[in-house]
């Protein structure tokens, strides 16, 4: 087993011309949407992924070359880090909600640091989650040249941003194959390395900008009808994304 690399499981759903996949990792989840022959990425994993993107790719039977451009939910490094050397080597746009741009192109930073990893660090969960991460980036400050999203946002797979800010200021949700999938990011996740408990969840607390906000986040999520949940972190959730909303609200 290569150093770093993790078990991948890829799962799909199928909408009309496109399919959406999405690649869950026990560290961080992304998503490929394929329309034909063309690709869109969603989020890219942490820093020590990009390979592991490359070979979700080739495991659908495309190639790395045939991505038309990526879309940030937001610019965490277990997110942005496996993007920053994907899209300088092929050559691909990256997207991003505007108020998430700065962040990707790391003119600050609204990210967990030691300051608040220290007070929960004993804790057994957040030392395996740190054993895992270390040898992935989680310590990179690399940031990316993210664009706003143009208008129309024309990438294959029709992604549809959803305003999802809390988690950090420009967090972005999308709806794909055709408003069936919510792919979530860290708005609403099904598990996470530091979390004791599984299925729809709000992230931890010393992961959160702004708790407020993303709490309301989760709240306009109940009003959707998607009906498969492709979170940042954990499995995907099958059943009505309102519901999964819903319930993180009671056990968050
Ligand atoms: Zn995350």
């Amino acid at each position: 087993m290569k150093f770093g690399r993790r078990p991948m499981q890829i799962s799909r759903v199928d909408a009309g011309s496109s399919t959406a996949f999405l690649v869950h990792t026990d560290v961080v989840n992304w998503v490929l949407l394929q329309e034909g022959s063309d690709l869109t990425l969603i989020d890219g994993g942490y820093p020590g992924q990009a390979a592991a993107v490359v070979e979700s790719i080739r495991t659908i039977g495309r190639r790395p070359e045939d991505i038309r451009g990526a879309l940030l939910t937001h610019a965490h490094v277990d997110h942005l880090g496996g993007l920053v050397s994907l899209s300088a080597r092929y050559g691909f746009d990256v997207f991003a909600d505007p108020i998430e741009v700065a962040h990707a192109r790391r003119d600050y930073l609204q990210q967990a640091g030691p300051g608040d990893i220290v007070p929960i660090a004993y804790r057994p969960r957040v030392i395996h989650w740190l054993a895992m991460v270390m040898p992935l980036g989680v310590l990179s400050r690399k940031g990316i040249d993210a664009h706003p999203f143009p208008s129309p946002l024309d990438l294959p797979g029709r992604p549809v941003p959803v305003s999802a800010h809390g988690h950090t200021d420009g967090h972005s949700a999308y709806l794909v194959a055709d408003g069936s999938v919510l792919v979530s990011g860290d708005a609403l996740v099904s598990g996470h390395p530091i979390s004791p408990i599984t299925g729809p969840q709000c992230i931890a607390h010393a992961f959160q900008h702004d708790d407020a906000t993303a709490r309301r986040t989760v709240e306009f999520l109940t009003s959707l009808d998607a009906t498969t949940l492709f979170p940042g972190h954990g499995p995907r959730h099958n059943g009505p994304v309102a519901e999964a909303a819903r319930r993180a609200l009671e056990v968050s």
